[in-house]
């Protein structure tokens, strides 16, 4: 790219902030959650230059590989990662000692297995559940209607603190489509309230759709190519079952 980080960083904190507006929100509810999958650490460094400091990872080894490199540095960075991919159940023990918060905790069996393991860190982390909303066959995430006996147990947890949902929308040119996600996302947060869960992030929309996620009240977006540009490997590498 001929851009700087920077330059991409403030127009793309510009079009969020006019985002917001435009759906009649204070551009202050809304972070980014920049995606720093399949960047090395140049890039990273360039990041935390801007003042950001939390990156949303795909894949366990990669926030393995980065912690290593930034944690090896005197003075070390704070650096939050944020595990935003699959989660196989054998990994949960490297990301309950590397990872800031979770935003794919999608099935009862993975909650037990980080609380085991945050138990053995003594240590707490934010969570959200993430939850499939298209009608894609094999997409990740929960199924809506087993969120609230989710909820129930997660309560079970100390070690989770449970903050909210997140979701992929389908993968489809229609915006109306897409936004259906996203509004499912927040009537099932809505319904959640109800219950007396009380969830106040939404984690939705990425480089191509966050100001439908937007519209539909996202409080986080998370964004990767177009504040990093384009990866090196098709989108195929993260999400397998999309082929
Ligand atoms: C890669 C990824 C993103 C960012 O996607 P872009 O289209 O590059 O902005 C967001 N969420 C998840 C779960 C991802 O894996």
């Amino acid at each position: 790219m001929d851009t700087t980080l920077r330059e991409r960083w403030e127009t793309l904190r510009a079009r969020v902030d006019d985002a917001c507006r435009a759906a009649g929100r204070d551009p202050g509810e809304v972070r980014v959650l920049p995606v720093s999958k399949t960047f090395g650490p140049d890039l990273i460094r360039e990041a935390l230059d801007l003042g950001l400091h939390r990156f949303g990872e795909n894949k366990v080894q990669e926030i393995k590989d980065k912690a290593a490199v930034f944690g090896s540095q005197e003075p070390a960075p704070e650096i939050d990662w944020v595990m935003i991919g699959h989660l196989q159940t054998n990994k949960a023990g490297v990301v309950a000692r590397l990872a800031a918060e979770v935003q794919s905790l999608d099935r009862p069996k993975l909650a037990a297995a980080l609380d085991r393991h945050l138990r053995a860190e003594n240590r707490a982390i934010d969570v959200l559940v993430q939850i499939k909303t298209s009608d894609e066959p094999s997409k990740y995430g929960l199924e809506p209607d087993l969120l609230l006996p989710f909820l129930d147990e997660l309560a079970g947890y100390p070690t989770l603190r449970v903050r909210g949902l997140m979701t992929l929308a389908i993968n489809t040119t229609d915006p109306q489509r897409v936004r259906g996600c996203f509004a499912r996302l927040r009537r099932l947060r809505d319904t959640a309230a109800e219950a007396g869960h009380d969830l106040p992030r939404l984690s939705m929309g990425m480089s191509g759709d966050f100001a439908l996620a937007i519209t539909e009240g996202a409080t986080e977006v998370r964004i990767g190519t177009s504040l990093f540009g384009a990866r090196p490997y098709p989108d195929s590498y993260y999400w397998p079952e999309k082929n």
